[in-house]
């Protein structure tokens, strides 16, 4: 049963490149946050741990947990699966966590669809601009350019959900981008003012899709 003294659920998502996995891992440093683990079906990069970066599964596996009704999301992304477990993430809101999620969308959408009674806050984080993202984008241990200018494709759809987060974050300085987030949250949880420019944040999504 949800209580007050539940932890909330805070999504962070962005085009790729937009450096939101740094911001979720710095994020989850601070006490009582937590990442929640997703599902994938994409294969681990080298750098990543499994069981801690992801829970590494063949669509089988994926596909198992989709027909038990397990997830709470999921979706299909760059051509692979990815998805949020229900039950560890109510274990630790229960438990008064705060839990953020690095996920896409289409996953931010189901969330806020299924209404659920613990507190959500949502978070769309963008590049400063084009040629910075493609910049990031092309630094990647990537196989080549072709993806990063697929990717550069994708961003400009992916750019148009913004409107249905909560809150739009510019990440052109990390450690700025992170105090912003996280004044935010506690604003929200304490029901606090909020330094926050809708109006500015119109103008340069303005810039990045014209
Ligand atoms: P990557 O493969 O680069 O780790 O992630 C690709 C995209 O999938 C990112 O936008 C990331 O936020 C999203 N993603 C990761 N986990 C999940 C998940 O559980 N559900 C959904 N819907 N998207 C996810």
């Amino acid at each position: 049963m949800p209580t007050d003294n539940d932890g909330v659920m805070i999504v962070l998502s962005s085009p790729s490149g937009a450096g939101k996995t740094t911001l979720v891992n710095l994020l989850s440093k601070k006490e009582n946050f937590e990442i929640s683990i997703s599902h994938t079906t994409r294969q681990p990069r080298a750098n990543e741990i499994p069981d801690k970066d992801y829970y590494f599964v063949n669509e089988d596996k994926f596909n198992r947990l989709i027909k038990n009704g397990e997830f709470l999301e999921y979706a299909k992304v760059f051509n692979n699966y990815y998805g949020t477990t229900r039950t560890p993430v109510i274990d630790k809101l229960d438990k008064g966590k705060n839990v953020l999620f690095d996920i896409d969308w289409q996953g931010a959408d189901q969330i806020k669809n299924k209404n659920l009674d613990y507190k959500l806050i949502t978070f769309f984080i963008l590049p400063p601009s084009k040629e910075v993202l493609f910049k990031r984008l092309s630094n990647r241990d990537m196989k080549d350019k072709l993806i990063a200018e697929e990717r550069m494709k994708q961003f400009s759809r992916d750019v148009l959900h913004w409107i249905n987060y909560d809150y739009v974050v510019i990440n052109e300085d990390l450690e700025k981008c992170y105090s912003k987030i996280y004044n935010l949250i506690r604003a929200e949880i304490e029901n606090g003012s909020k330094d926050y420019d809708p109006d500015y944040i119109r103008d340069h999504i303005e810039k990045l899709t014209s």
